[in-house]
Protein backbone atom coordinates (compact mmCIF):
# COMPACT_ATOMS: atom_id res chain seq x y z
CA UNK A 1 0.00 0.00 0.00
CA UNK A 2 2.79 2.09 0.47
CA UNK A 3 4.15 2.80 -2.42
CA UNK A 4 0.16 3.18 -3.82
CA UNK A 5 -0.19 6.14 -1.14
CA UNK A 6 2.65 7.91 -2.58
CA UNK A 7 1.49 8.16 -5.76
CA UNK A 8 -1.76 9.36 -5.44
CA UNK A 9 0.13 11.83 -3.09
CA UNK A 10 2.60 12.62 -5.98
CA UNK A 11 -0.70 12.91 -8.02
CA UNK A 12 -2.86 14.61 -6.01
CA UNK A 13 0.08 17.40 -5.56
CA UNK A 14 0.73 18.08 -9.54
CA UNK A 15 -2.98 17.81 -10.45
CA UNK A 16 -4.51 19.61 -7.60
CA UNK A 17 -1.47 22.14 -6.22
CA UNK A 18 -2.56 25.50 -5.02
CA UNK A 19 -1.36 28.24 -7.51
CA UNK A 20 1.92 29.99 -6.24
CA UNK A 21 0.29 33.52 -6.02
CA UNK A 22 -2.49 32.38 -4.27
CA UNK A 23 -0.60 30.40 -1.36
CA UNK A 24 1.78 33.40 -1.16
CA UNK A 25 -1.14 36.00 -0.73
CA UNK A 26 -2.91 34.55 1.68
CA UNK A 27 -0.19 32.95 3.66
CA UNK A 28 1.96 36.55 4.21
CA UNK A 29 -1.72 37.37 5.96
CA UNK A 30 -1.44 34.56 8.67
CA UNK A 31 0.54 36.11 11.42
CA UNK A 32 0.32 32.42 12.83
CA UNK A 33 2.98 30.98 10.28
CA UNK A 34 5.37 33.73 10.64
CA UNK A 35 7.50 31.41 12.99
CA UNK A 36 8.18 28.68 10.69
CA UNK A 37 11.56 27.95 8.60
CA UNK A 38 10.49 27.51 4.78
CA UNK A 39 11.69 24.12 4.60
CA UNK A 40 8.54 23.82 7.36
CA UNK A 41 6.65 26.24 5.57
CA UNK A 42 6.92 23.46 2.38
CA UNK A 43 6.02 21.07 3.95
CA UNK A 44 2.66 23.44 5.32
CA UNK A 45 2.06 23.83 1.58
CA UNK A 46 2.29 20.10 0.87
CA UNK A 47 -0.48 19.03 3.98
CA UNK A 48 -2.74 22.25 2.86
CA UNK A 49 -2.95 21.08 -0.39
CA UNK A 50 -3.75 17.36 0.53
CA UNK A 51 -6.23 18.70 2.73
CA UNK A 52 -8.36 20.80 0.32
CA UNK A 53 -7.87 17.71 -1.70
CA UNK A 54 -9.44 15.27 0.57
CA UNK A 55 -12.30 17.41 2.57
CA UNK A 56 -15.07 18.62 1.32
CA UNK A 57 -16.06 22.88 2.00
CA UNK A 58 -19.68 23.62 2.21
CA UNK A 59 -20.83 27.30 3.02
CA UNK A 60 -24.61 28.00 3.98
CA UNK A 61 -26.58 30.50 3.49
CA UNK A 62 -25.42 30.91 -0.09
CA UNK A 63 -21.78 31.73 1.29
CA UNK A 64 -19.47 30.62 -1.86
CA UNK A 65 -16.16 29.00 -0.87
CA UNK A 66 -13.29 30.66 -2.56
CA UNK A 67 -9.76 29.12 -2.38
CA UNK A 68 -8.46 32.05 -0.40
CA UNK A 69 -11.10 30.96 2.63
CA UNK A 70 -10.07 27.02 1.86
CA UNK A 71 -6.49 28.05 2.40
CA UNK A 72 -6.91 30.29 5.92
CA UNK A 73 -9.05 27.18 7.24
CA UNK A 74 -6.91 24.14 5.74
CA UNK A 75 -3.14 26.11 6.42
CA UNK A 76 -4.27 27.27 10.01
CA UNK A 77 -5.33 23.89 11.01
CA UNK A 78 -2.53 22.06 9.12
CA UNK A 79 -0.09 24.03 11.15
CA UNK A 80 -1.45 21.95 14.10
CA UNK A 81 -0.57 18.78 12.66
CA UNK A 82 2.80 19.83 10.87
CA UNK A 83 4.49 17.31 13.15
CA UNK A 84 1.56 15.07 13.79
CA UNK A 85 0.79 13.70 10.26
CA UNK A 86 -2.49 14.50 8.22
CA UNK A 87 -4.25 11.36 9.26
CA UNK A 88 -4.54 12.76 12.72
CA UNK A 89 -7.74 14.63 10.60
CA UNK A 90 -8.70 11.36 9.40
CA UNK A 91 -12.47 9.70 9.82
CA UNK A 92 -14.25 13.11 9.24
CA UNK A 93 -15.01 14.69 5.51
CA UNK A 94 -16.84 17.90 6.12
CA UNK A 95 -16.07 21.38 7.11
CA UNK A 96 -19.47 23.21 7.42
CA UNK A 97 -19.12 27.50 6.95
CA UNK A 98 -21.67 29.70 8.32
CA UNK A 99 -21.09 33.24 7.36
CA UNK A 100 -21.43 34.75 10.95
CA UNK A 101 -22.12 32.95 14.41
CA UNK A 102 -25.20 30.55 14.19
CA UNK A 103 -27.48 29.30 16.08
CA UNK A 104 -27.80 25.79 17.48
CA UNK A 105 -30.59 23.94 19.44
CA UNK A 106 -29.58 21.37 22.01
CA UNK A 107 -31.30 19.47 23.96
CA UNK A 108 -29.77 19.34 27.21
CA UNK A 109 -30.85 17.04 30.20
CA UNK A 110 -30.95 18.30 34.14
CA UNK A 111 -30.23 16.38 36.89
CA UNK A 112 -33.79 15.70 37.33
CA UNK A 113 -34.10 14.34 33.79
CA UNK A 114 -36.19 16.88 32.38
CA UNK A 115 -34.92 17.77 28.74
CA UNK A 116 -34.55 21.26 28.00
CA UNK A 117 -34.48 23.00 24.68
CA UNK A 118 -31.59 25.59 24.41
CA UNK A 119 -30.23 28.37 22.20
CA UNK A 120 -27.28 28.88 21.40
CA UNK A 121 -25.23 30.98 19.32
CA UNK A 122 -22.15 29.73 18.51
CA UNK A 123 -18.45 30.56 16.45
CA UNK A 124 -17.45 27.19 16.04
CA UNK A 125 -18.33 23.42 16.56
CA UNK A 126 -16.48 19.92 16.35
CA UNK A 127 -18.60 16.85 16.09
CA UNK A 128 -17.33 13.41 17.00
CA UNK A 129 -16.49 11.83 13.48
CA UNK A 130 -18.56 14.60 11.87
CA UNK A 131 -18.01 17.82 10.35
CA UNK A 132 -15.96 20.96 11.89
CA UNK A 133 -18.57 24.21 11.55
CA UNK A 134 -16.73 27.55 11.46
CA UNK A 135 -18.21 31.07 11.18
CA UNK A 136 -16.80 33.12 8.79
CA UNK A 137 -16.45 35.74 10.87
CA UNK A 138 -14.92 34.34 13.52
CA UNK A 139 -12.23 33.03 11.25
CA UNK A 140 -11.57 36.53 9.48
CA UNK A 141 -11.47 38.08 12.73
CA UNK A 142 -9.05 35.43 14.14
CA UNK A 143 -6.67 35.06 11.50
CA UNK A 144 -5.70 38.29 10.33
CA UNK A 145 -4.93 39.87 13.84
CA UNK A 146 -3.38 38.17 16.75
CA UNK A 147 -5.37 38.44 20.09
CA UNK A 148 -4.15 36.03 22.60
CA UNK A 149 -5.83 32.85 23.45
CA UNK A 150 -8.52 33.43 20.87
CA UNK A 151 -8.28 31.57 17.55
CA UNK A 152 -11.62 29.65 16.22
CA UNK A 153 -9.73 27.54 13.75
CA UNK A 154 -6.89 26.10 16.40
CA UNK A 155 -9.82 25.55 18.84
CA UNK A 156 -12.48 23.27 16.79
CA UNK A 157 -9.39 21.56 15.33
CA UNK A 158 -7.82 20.48 18.24
CA UNK A 159 -11.12 19.14 19.75
CA UNK A 160 -10.88 17.26 16.40
CA UNK A 161 -7.29 15.87 17.85
CA UNK A 162 -8.64 15.17 21.12
CA UNK A 163 -11.54 13.17 19.84
CA UNK A 164 -8.85 10.62 17.77
CA UNK A 165 -9.19 8.55 21.24
CA UNK A 166 -12.55 8.85 21.71
CA UNK A 167 -15.10 11.83 23.00
CA UNK A 168 -13.07 15.34 23.86
CA UNK A 169 -11.83 15.01 27.20
CA UNK A 170 -8.34 17.14 26.74
CA UNK A 171 -6.22 14.50 26.16
CA UNK A 172 -5.73 13.74 22.83
CA UNK A 173 -3.83 10.34 21.90
CA UNK A 174 -0.09 11.45 23.26
CA UNK A 175 3.22 10.19 21.65
CA UNK A 176 4.92 7.19 22.71
CA UNK A 177 7.44 9.55 24.71
CA UNK A 178 5.05 11.02 26.15
CA UNK A 179 3.91 9.83 29.92
CA UNK A 180 0.15 10.19 30.57
CA UNK A 181 0.83 11.26 34.10
CA UNK A 182 2.99 13.56 33.53
CA UNK A 183 0.30 15.10 30.89
CA UNK A 184 -2.73 14.25 33.28
CA UNK A 185 -0.64 15.81 35.96
CA UNK A 186 0.20 19.33 34.20
CA UNK A 187 -2.74 19.93 32.78
CA UNK A 188 -5.19 19.32 35.40
CA UNK A 189 -3.40 21.32 37.56
CA UNK A 190 -3.48 24.21 35.63
CA UNK A 191 -7.15 23.26 35.30
CA UNK A 192 -7.76 23.92 38.74
CA UNK A 193 -5.55 26.95 39.14
CA UNK A 194 -7.52 28.74 36.79
CA UNK A 195 -10.64 27.68 38.03
CA UNK A 196 -9.76 28.96 41.24
CA UNK A 197 -8.48 32.44 39.74
CA UNK A 198 -11.94 33.08 37.95
CA UNK A 199 -13.68 32.81 41.35
CA UNK A 200 -11.91 35.19 42.63
CA UNK A 201 -12.05 37.28 39.87
CA UNK A 202 -8.84 36.89 38.64
CA UNK A 203 -9.41 36.63 34.72
CA UNK A 204 -6.50 37.31 32.52
CA UNK A 205 -6.91 33.92 30.99
CA UNK A 206 -9.65 33.49 28.34
CA UNK A 207 -12.20 31.67 30.98
CA UNK A 208 -13.53 29.51 28.56
CA UNK A 209 -10.83 27.37 28.94
CA UNK A 210 -12.70 26.50 32.51
CA UNK A 211 -15.95 25.26 30.80
CA UNK A 212 -14.46 21.72 30.99
CA UNK A 213 -10.99 19.90 30.65
CA UNK A 214 -11.71 19.25 26.63
CA UNK A 215 -12.36 23.10 26.63
CA UNK A 216 -9.24 23.75 28.43
CA UNK A 217 -7.25 21.58 25.98
CA UNK A 218 -8.85 23.74 23.38
CA UNK A 219 -7.99 27.07 24.62
CA UNK A 220 -4.64 26.04 26.06
CA UNK A 221 -3.60 25.09 22.45
CA UNK A 222 -5.38 28.65 21.63
CA UNK A 223 -2.34 30.47 23.68
CA UNK A 224 -0.11 27.99 22.22
CA UNK A 225 -0.22 29.39 18.82
CA UNK A 226 -1.56 33.02 19.35
CA UNK A 227 0.48 33.90 22.41
CA UNK A 228 3.10 31.50 23.81
CA UNK A 229 5.08 33.85 26.14
CA UNK A 230 1.57 34.01 27.37
CA UNK A 231 1.08 30.47 28.07
CA UNK A 232 4.72 29.92 29.13
CA UNK A 233 4.23 32.56 31.67
CA UNK A 234 0.72 31.35 33.17
CA UNK A 235 1.55 27.46 32.67
CA UNK A 236 5.24 26.51 31.96
CA UNK A 237 3.93 22.70 32.58
CA UNK A 238 1.46 22.95 29.67
CA UNK A 239 3.62 24.74 27.74
CA UNK A 240 5.88 21.84 28.01
CA UNK A 241 3.28 19.00 27.50
CA UNK A 242 1.79 20.94 24.72
CA UNK A 243 5.44 21.60 22.97
CA UNK A 244 6.22 17.76 23.28
CA UNK A 245 2.90 16.87 21.70
CA UNK A 246 2.76 19.29 18.57
CA UNK A 247 6.23 19.05 18.19
CA UNK A 248 6.43 22.47 17.55
CA UNK A 249 7.96 25.58 19.09
CA UNK A 250 5.61 28.56 17.79
CA UNK A 251 7.27 32.29 18.72
CA UNK A 252 5.98 35.11 18.62
CA UNK A 253 7.46 38.61 18.24
CA UNK A 254 4.55 40.41 17.59
CA UNK A 255 2.77 39.80 20.32
ZN1 LIG B 1 -14.75 24.10 22.24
Amino acid sequence: MKWLERVSTYYILKKHAIPDHAWFQVTKKLPLLRFLNSSEKAQLRVLTTLFIYKKTFIGTYDLSITMEMKIIIAAQACLQILKLGLNSFDGWQEIIIYPTAFKVRKEVGDEAGIVHIQNHALTGEAWIRGPVVLSWDDVERDSFNVRAGHHIVIHEFAHKLDMLNGRANGMPPLHPDMPIQAWTESLSTAYQHLIKRLEHHHNEINAYAATNPAEFFAVMSEYFFTSPATLKNYYPKVFEQLKRYFRLAPQRSDH
